[in-house]
């Protein structure tokens, strides 16, 4: 099967796809703690759930960064999730260390959608 590639150098990815990060993360919305399911777009996106202190798992072949692996396995993503205790939305910062999610946290600086 040809694979496209996009003016970027980058294979072309099935819009929506992404990762799933569990975590517990105290909402920047209502500041309750509740386990949140983050949307993240890094390493192979197949909707692998993961948690915080796994290994992420890269793509291969020609694509690009972030999904490629990185030097030393080292990257910084987004993330975006919907608090389960309020029903609003924020964004995260999601840090990957030796390949591991070694950090997840809400991101303050980055407007949520839902107001
Ligand atoms: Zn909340």
């Amino acid at each position: 099967m040809a694979v496209a590639i996009s003016a970027n150098g980058r294979d072309h990815e099935p819009m929506g796809l992404y990762n799933l990060l569990l975590a517990e993360l105290e909402c920047p919305r209502c500041l309750v703690r509740a386990r949140c399911a983050v949307e993240f777009r890094l390493g192979l996106l197949d909707l692998r759930e993961y948690r915080l202190g796994d290994i992420l798992r890269w793509a291969g072949g020609h694509r690009g960064k972030p999904l490629r692996r990185p030097d030393e396995g080292t990257a910084d993503g987004e993330g975006y999730c919907e608090c389960a205790h309020c029903g609003k939305d924020f964004w995260v910062r999601v840090h990957v260390r030796d390949d591991r999610i070694a950090e997840v946290r809400p991101d303050a600086d980055r407007p949520a959608h839902i107001s």
